[in-house]
């Protein structure tokens, strides 16, 4: 069980229903809804839609406590507790981090910088990497990689296999396999367009690798020796990371996957003060990014990001400098290519500006 539905909260209002993408909420309007296993591709749409919730000032701390148990929350949290709810894997988390025989590496996916300062006060939209790596060293991970890295090497292997695909002749058009939502989605409803998938794993997938190899050498360790932990925007990547073809390396290559509200919830959990954290950078060489790892995380940036690394792998000429606005289109101040400069550390907080070139 990824996401579900708790069966003594739920209203049956079906707001959830009207945001699943798969059709998979059902019940009665009025009663309690069930989730179809068979369909859900596990977005987490009716986890942010619901509206329903046990608090202790609605339902008193007993009840509240109850529920917090069932879901394996920590618990310092107090915040309500909706009936659409997804796993929570703290558990395990704090269990690795405790054990010293476990060296445990932590990705963070490009859009975690940006929702976890809304969990601590932040504005909406204010960029926090510097505290964000400084809060997950703090934590103990013994190392704090940026799913930045992996996600330029998902778009080198995705934007080759384009390339060969149009010149050689291949599948087309060619689907982005980064969305493990959009990748069941296609599983369940079109099988038959399978092939059109990308071959490429996910940044998460693809990072889980390399930290049990090449990371696990970096260690002068094993692939053994490595837990590997994932912070990232959505509920689904759990599920991908569980996914049984996850291991190439013969290990699994994330051993657990948590959502951004997780990470929150763990920070405040171990005492840590986000506004005393310093700024930290994440560690090299695996933080190492360009500015189209960095746009996986905004609408459209897989795609321009595989355009981008396409063009230079057919031209073998670095792309033109984008920041000429009459080569720009789309919406204001931005476009529908966004220039970005190489960048490997994790600066400070900053407003979140996707047609900036700064990131
Ligand atoms: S997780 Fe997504 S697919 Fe599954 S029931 Fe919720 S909204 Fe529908
Ligand atoms: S899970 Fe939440 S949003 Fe969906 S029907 Fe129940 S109360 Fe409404």
């Amino acid at each position: 069980m990824i996401v579900a539905i708790d069966q003594n909260l739920c209203t049956g209002c079906r707001e959830c229903a009207e945001v699943c993408p798969a059709y998979a909420i059902v019940g009665e309007q009025g009663q309690p809804q069930t989730i179809d296993t068979d369909r859900c591709v596990m977005c987490g749409q009716c986890v942010q839609k619901c509206k329903s919730y046990v608090s202790i000032l609605t339902h008193g701390k007993k009840a509240y406590d109850r529920v917090k148990k069932e879901r394996n929350i920590p618990d310092s949290v107090q915040e309500p507790l909706f009936a659409a709810y997804a796993v929570c894997n703290l558990d395990k988390v704090k269990e690795a981090l405790a054990d010293k025989n476990k060296f445990t590496i932590v990705q963070c996916a490009p859009a975690v910088r940006v929702a976890i300062a809304e969990e601590f006060g932040e504005d909406l939209g204010t960029l926090t990497p510097g505290k964000l790596s400084a809060a997950l060293h703090t934590l103990g991970f013994d190392r704090v990689y940026d799913t930045n890295f992996p996600a330029d090497v998902t778009i080198m292997e995705e934007g080759t296999e384009l390339v060969k695909r149009v010149t050689e002749g291949g599948v087309l058009p060619m689907f982005t396999s980064c969305c493990p939502a959009w990748v069941k989605f296609l599983e369940n409803n079109y099988p038959e367009l399978a092939d059109h998938l990308s071959s490429a794993k996910s940044p998460q997938q693809i990072g889980g690798a390399i930290f049990k190899t090449y990371g696990a050498q970096l260690e002068g360790k094993e692939g053994k020796d490595i837990y590997s932990v994932s912070v990232m925007p959505c509920t689904c990547k759990e599920f991908e990371s569980g996914r049984p073809e996850m291991k190439d390396s013969g290990f699994r290559d994330v051993d657990v996957a948590i959502t951004t509200r997780d990470l929150a919830w763990l920070i405040k959990d171990m005492g840590i003060n986000w506004d005393d954290l310093e700024d930290q950078e994440f560690d090299q060489p695996l933080g190492l990014y360009t500015g189209a790892g960095t746009i996986f995380g905004v609408t459209g940036g897989v795609m321009e990001a595989a355009i981008r690394t396409g063009y230079e792998l057919v031209t073998g000429q670095p792309i033109p400098d984008l920041c000429d606005k009459s080569r720009r289109s789309g919406f204001e101040g931005g476009s529908c290519y966004r220039a970005e400069k190489c960048n490997s550390g994790s600066g400070g907080s900053k407003k979140w500006n996707p047609g900036s070139s700064f990131y």
